[in-house]
């Protein structure tokens, strides 16, 4: 068993943990990310990246490769009120949106925190936090699926990026600032043979659908319901699945007939959101771990950006343990909160599956408005990550 000591650990190697080690290790830090989970593997997601994900994934070199991948180009979003469609185009000029399967996604930034410095250990899970007699958390042990060997890692800062069933959050005992109630189910499928040029969301009674243009000239079919519907298709998600999008979005008929589904259904059947305390003596968390909300905004890859680059540049400003930490990983939470809470309120609305559409007609725009903050917070972030003297 071998003890290490760094500037920080990162719990988690998906979207949030990556994100955070690439800004923390190219701003100059000894990073070491561990990640239970082999290189490049899949996770269940519908890929939609909002506005917010693609300024930070182009701010931080990454969106060219993402665009390399295959990942086409999203210039325009429709949302189908039952009969009704309204169609919005992206700004002329303005950079499109991309929806990368996580294939892409998570190696790219997993890559690139390897490339800035970062030293990362797939395969690698953490299974408690260390603390000091104070009680302040001062790093991680870990195990090495396979071999067994264990390990322990210290550092004034450990960061739990380490998604919804997060160890570091439950080691830690992080509190609930809030906890939701609604949750829904989606279920999805890969085709080809859709159009790839659009976002396309479907609302109907007790019911929702959308088509995500992904890789591979495939998009991500999905459906949604209340989790509780979800419980009667157990055996059956292929005809629930097909039963679903022809009551949500029954435009689709033609394209599911003349396309061609790739791989099977895949389903979630929800859990209400929550968001806990973001930070305490040692720790941190950021993306799901901490803010965990129903996938039907598909708003979590762009909350774990825009919260890694809110921690990194928190962690950054105080780097040592002490009242600045403090101050500074407040101040993160306190960002993270403002510029959660509408959207977050909305999601929870949305997910429970009880307005009718009119409230769609004042919830959907409202649901776009709320991001604007974080675009903006975002856009003046230009400055690149540095490290205090
Ligand atoms: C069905 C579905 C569809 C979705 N669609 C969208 C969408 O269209 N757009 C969008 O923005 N969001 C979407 N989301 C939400 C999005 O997937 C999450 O918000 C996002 O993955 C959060 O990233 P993360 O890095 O915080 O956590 P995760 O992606 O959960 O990654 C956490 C990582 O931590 C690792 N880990 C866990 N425990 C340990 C441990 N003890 N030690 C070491 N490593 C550990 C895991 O292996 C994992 O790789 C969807 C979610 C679901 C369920």
């Amino acid at each position: 068993m071998s003890t290490t000591h760094h500037d920080a650990v990162v719990v988690g190697g998906r979207c949030a943990g990556a994100a955070t080690a690439l800004l923390l290790a190219e701003a100059g830090l000894d990073v070491l990310l561990l990640e239970s989970g082999r290189r490049g593997t899949d996770t269940l997601s519908t890929h939609a990246l909002m506005r917010g994900a693609v300024v930070q994934l182009d701010r931080w070199g990454l969106l060219e490769e993402i665009v390399a991948a295959g990942t086409p180009a999203i210039r325009a979003t429709e949302f189908h009120y039952g009969e009704d469609t309204v169609t919005v185009a992206a700004r002329p000029g303005s950079t499109p949106l991309r929806a990368p399967r996580r294939t892409v996604l998570d190696p790219v930034l997993l890559d690139a925190a390897q490339a800035r410095g970062a030293d990362v250990r797939c395969a690698t899970r953490v299974t408690d936090v260390v603390r000091d007699a104070s009680g302040r958390v001062r790093g991680v042990e870990y195990a090495e699926r396979g071999t067994g060997t264990t390990g322990t890692a210290l550092a004034p800062i450990t960061i739990g990026a380490d998604g919804r069933r997060s160890t570091i959050a439950e080691a830690v005992d992080a509190g609930y600032e809030h906890r939701g109630h609604a949750s829904g189910a989606l279920l999805l499928a890969y085709w080809s043979g859709f159009g790839l040029d659009r976002y396309r969301w479907f609302y109907g009674p007790g019911v929702t659908a959308g088509v995500v243009p992904t890789n591979d000239g495939r998009a991500c079919v999905w459906a949604g319901a209340p989790s509780d519907r979800f419980d009667t298709l157990r055996g059956q998600l292929d005809t629930g699945y097909r039963d679903l999008l022809a009551e949500a979005a029954p435009a689709l008929a033609g394209e599911m007939a003349g396309g061609r589904m790739e791989g099977p259904v895949r389903g979630f059947r929800g859990v209400p959101g929550h968001r806990r305390t973001a930070a305490g003596p040692g720790w941190a968390l950021v993306g799901d771990a901490g803010y965990f909300k129903d996938p039907l905004t598909a708003h979590g890859i762009t909350d774990a950006l825009r919260d890694a680059e809110l921690l990194a540049r928190a962690v950054l400003a105080a780097p040592s343990p002490g009242a600045a930490q403090r101050d500074a990983l407040r101040g993160y939470q306190e960002t993270r909160d403002r510029l959660s809470a509408e959207l977050e309120a909305i999601t929870e609305r949305l997910a429970s599956y009880a307005w009718d559409l009119t409230e769609l007609r004042d919830l959907l725009p409202a649901l776009s408005r709320s991001m604007q903050p974080e675009v903006e917070a975002l856009r003046a972030l230009d400055r690149p990550v540095e490290l205090a003297a």
